[in-house]
């Protein structure tokens, strides 16, 4: 991942976790194929900026990668 700067200060101070509700969050693809051998969900990760606590949220882009093309 390229060095991240908060898009709300500038900060690159960064902590990373996940969002949580009562589990995990997660990404569901709309054109995701069905005949993969792996779950279709992709965990939603975040980094937090420790100066202002802006929150950025990631997922897996090669996991989205390999279920749009299955
Ligand atoms: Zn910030």
């Amino acid at each position: 991942m390229a060095e991240m700067s908060c898009p709300s200060c500038g900060s690159k101070v960064f902590e990373p976790g996940h969002i949580q509700s009562t589990g995990l969050i997660y990404q569901r693809l709309s054109n995701a194929k069905f005949a993969i051998l792996e779950p279709s969900e992709i965990q939603v990760k975040s980094q937090m900026c420790m100066d202002c606590g802006h929150i950025m949220l990631f997922v897996d882009t090669e996991k989205a990668a390999r279920i749009l093309k299955s």
